[in-house]
């Protein structure tokens, strides 16, 4: 797809619409959707995504002709860090985790037919998807492992297995399946990506996984799903058969730095709460918490490790509008595990500096802190990106390490 890089005026005239539209219309919404979860709100929600797909602002990520802005990575980025400041930012632009990342695979992968059905409706917002890869008893680090299978039988995949994680799928209209399609092939020509419609025979909405406490709901949940005896038909596999790790890695490429870019935003915003609070709490008759050393410290560190997370994914996004994804693996998988680490530690401080108030629900810090822990260990865990980026460097030093070291 061809990605417009916008002018420096158009770019700051579209951060400028997104934040104000953030803070007049979904901001408020906030605290309705950590009470009453995604299912209270979601007609609110669908209001605001109508109201934005007619102005324009909508799948920044996605060509024109689907509706989208065309958006080249940069740009994208610039927009992601102000849409991350809400936990429903991403959600009312039309471009959420899982379904930016599907619309990319089927953009790039489906076929014709495949993206009358399945992709059209997902760029206009009137469908929700998921992704399922993740099994509850195999290590999701380790993909090549997979129990879930498909076979063929009369023109129809029939797939059995069960999956976890595999976010958003409660209210979705259909998931991405991955699943072993040629157990003799070689490692990672052995699975495929096939798409199933939720209301396909066999697919069981198994539970919703508490996380942290909390039970989601539609778009904001993580679901466990069974497999059993599943059909769809032949048509459905998604690009090549044996080709679904091909695709894991294009679609988790890009989509590893559109959570980075999000964290961003979210840092911002914690760093923003953590300022006013030093500001506005006293310690002492006429001396706020800002007066105090330790406080003051937490500021300049904070605000240093999140403009080094803004140009290190800025470097990042650059470089695939340059070079494209293949060619910036390494910057990609550093921007993965350094803003995760830049993000945890400025929602700790800013829960620290606001005492009691900082673990209840009446600030965004706590619902982030617990959603986002989580950034550490999707879309690959950290430990696996930086056994990935050292080998990638000892390689051109001489050093072969294998993929999955023994
Ligand atoms: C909030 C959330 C949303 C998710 N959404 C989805 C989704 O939509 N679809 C989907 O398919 N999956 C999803 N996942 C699953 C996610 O991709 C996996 O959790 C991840 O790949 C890790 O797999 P695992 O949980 O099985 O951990 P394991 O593979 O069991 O690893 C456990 C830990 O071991 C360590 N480790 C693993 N391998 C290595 C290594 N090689 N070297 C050193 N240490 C290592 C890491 O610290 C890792 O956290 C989601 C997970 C979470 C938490």
């Amino acid at each position: 797809m061809k990605r417009t890089k916008m002018s420096p005026e158009e770019q700051a005239k579209l951060i400028e619409d997104a934040r104000v539209f953030l803070e007049e219309r979904v901001m408020p919404l906030e605290a309705r959707f950590g009470a009453e979860g995604f299912a209270g709100i979601e007609a609110d929600l669908e209001s605001l995504r109508g109201e934005l797909r007619e102005r324009g602002l909508w799948a920044p990520q996605m060509p024109k002709t689907l509706g989208g802005m065309e958006l080249s990575f940069l740009d994208h980025a610039r927009l992601s860090r102000e849409l991350g400041k809400s936990p429903l930012g991403h959600y009312v632009f039309g471009c959420p985790a899982p379904d930016a990342g599907n619309m990319e695979l089927l953009l790039e992968f489906g076929s014709e037919a495949q993206q009358k059905e399945f992709l059209e409706p997902l760029a206009r917002g009137d469908v929700r998807s998921c992704f399922s890869m993740t099994e509850p008893d195999r290590a999701g680090s380790n993909p090549a492992w997979m129990e879930t299978t498909a076979r063929l039988e009369d023109g129809e995949w029939v797939i059995n297995g069960r999956k976890w994680f595999t976010t958003s799928a409660d209210g979705a209209g259909f998931a991405i399946v991955m699943a072993v399609t040629d157990p003799d092939a070689s490692t990672y020509a052995r699975a495929s990506m096939i798409l199933v419609s939720t209301d396909a025979p066999g697919f069981i909405h198994d539970r919703l996984i508490p996380v942290m406490g909390h039970t989601g709901s539609g778009w904001a949940s993580h679901s466990e799903i069974v497999y059993d005896n599943c059909r769809v038909p032949e048509a459905n596999l998604l690009g090549p058969r044996g080709g679904g790790f091909l695709l894991a890695q294009s679609r988790l490429g890009p989509g590893r730095i559109h959570h980075a870019m999000r964290w961003c935003g979210i840092a911002e915003r914690a760093f923003d709460l953590m300022c006013k609070r030093a500001v506005e709490r006293e310690v002492a008759p006429g001396r706020p918490l800002g007066t105090r050393q330790a406080v003051q410290h937490f500021i300049a560190e904070c605000r240093a490790k999140i403009d080094a997370a803004i140009l290190y994914v800025e470097h990042a996004a650059r470089s695939i509008d340059e070079r494209g994804a293949s060619a910036s693996r390494t910057e990609i998988a550093c921007v993965k595990f350094f803003v995760a680490d830049v993000l945890s530690e400025v929602l700790d401080r800013a829960i620290q500096v606001h005492g009691a108030l900082g673990v209840t629900d009446d600030t965004p810090l706590a619902a982030f802190y617990r959603h986002e822990r989580a950034a550490h260990i999707y879309d690959g865990a950290d430990e696996v990106h930086k056994t990935a980026v050292a080998r990638w460097i000892l390689r051109e030093y001489g050093l072969e390490l294998n993929a999955q070291s023994k």
